[in-house]
């Protein structure tokens, strides 16, 4: 449920709101919005109807959150959830470039894709220490001199980094690099690690299941946020269809599903949604058409070299020419990407 207070409440009212919740052994969780007090209560509903609270002058009303999902849900909060990482800001009115190669490979490549994204508008550095891969025999990512470099990198050209995290055991480890810690596609439902990420107080990317509902993914948002951590960035990155001509599906109609059904920033990643550099200029504008609140691409100085990814990674060049029309759909929706960086 949830408890809307009346403008101007005072602290010790929403105290004694929570203490009584807390007693019958409800969860409390507060959302301070620019206008309103919501006090979610998690929990069996009943309880809460049995205590009357609308009698009390300083509360509004009294609601269900009709969605499993519950803190994630724009029932719980109306207001969009905006968090803030570096110079920018996810979930407002500036559109968030997140690009960089798809897996760190040495200090050169990084710093050379870096400075060519940055230089080309981007405010967060994306790279891979640890990789998922398919099959055990691939290269699977540099892991901890991967988050070095990425801290090095991060030093040189100022640009944050986002970076994935793939089990429980390793996100203390990544947390001390990481501005923002990414959980992949294929570890959406990994509910270790959700909870683990719900102790820190960092954001998280968490990207969208291949075969995964809108509802699962929310579902897992939910978990995050529930042990203890708001800040959850969602992500779509395609999903698994009959369709074989693109490597993934870019569900791009998920971008105003959740938007309407939940408060939470989404971004799109159109180089996992299609597999190939061709289709991701096309993706990226419709997904900032479709009012994702940023776009992660993946961006190599030589794509033809990469050790992951390469076929869908854009260069230098063609990342720079997107940006530029990006800004121009971006301004279309009275939204923004910042200048360019020097
Ligand atoms: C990635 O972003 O590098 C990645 C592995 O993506 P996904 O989890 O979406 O496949
Ligand atoms: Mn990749």
């Amino acid at each position: 449920m949830v408890i809307v207070m009346q403008p101007g409440v005072k602290a010790e009212q929403i105290q004694q709101i929570a203490a009584r919740l807390e007693e019958v052994g409800l969860g409390v969780h507060l959302s301070e919005g620019k206008f309103r007090t919501i006090i979610g209560a998690i929990g069996d509903e009943k309880l809460v109807r049995q205590m009357s609270l609308e009698a009390l002058p300083f509360v509004e009303k009294v609601l269900p959150i009709t969605q499993p999902f519950k803190l994630v849900s724009r029932e719980f909060q109306q207001e969009n959830s905006v968090f803030k990482v570096g110079d920018c800001t996810i979930g407002d009115k500036q559109v968030v470039l997140m690009a960089g190669p798809c897996a760190v490979e040495s200090e050169e490549q990084l710093l050379q894709a870096a400075a060519g994204v940055k230089a080309a508008g981007a405010q967060i550095l994306r790279g891979g220490a640890f990789k998922p891969r398919t099959s055990p025999y691939a290269f699977q990512g540099l892991e901890e001199k991967g988050l070095e470099l990425l801290a090095k990198v991060r030093e040189k050209t100022g640009l944050p980094i986002v970076t994935e995290v793939m089990d429980q055991h390793t996100v203390g480890l990544v947390a001390e690099y990481a501005d923002i810690l990414q959980v992949g596609a294929r570890n959406m439902q990994n509910f270790h690690l959700l909870r683990e990420l719900g102790k820190l107080e960092k954001p998280i990317l968490l990207k969208r299941g291949m075969s995964a509902t809108i509802e699962e993914w929310l579902m897992a948002a939910e978990y995050i946020v529930s042990s203890g951590n708001p800040q959850v960035i969602l992500c779509e990155r395609g999903i698994r269809t009959f369709e074989s001509s693109t490597r993934n599906t870019l569900d791009l109609s998920a971008v105003p599903v959740v938007k309407h059904l939940s408060h939470l920033p989404v971004i799109v990643d159109p180089s996992h949604g299609t597999g190939s550099w061709r289709w991701v200029p096309s993706m990226s504008r419709a997904a900032v058409a479709a009012g994702a609140d940023g776009v992660m691409i993946e961006v190599h100085p030589q794509p033809a070299q990469a050790l992951c990814d390469g076929a869908q990674s854009l260069t230098i060049d063609k990342f720079t020419a997107l940006v530029t029309e990006l800004r121009q759909v971006a301004a279309v929706f009275g939204k923004y990407i910042t200048e360019e960086q020097a």
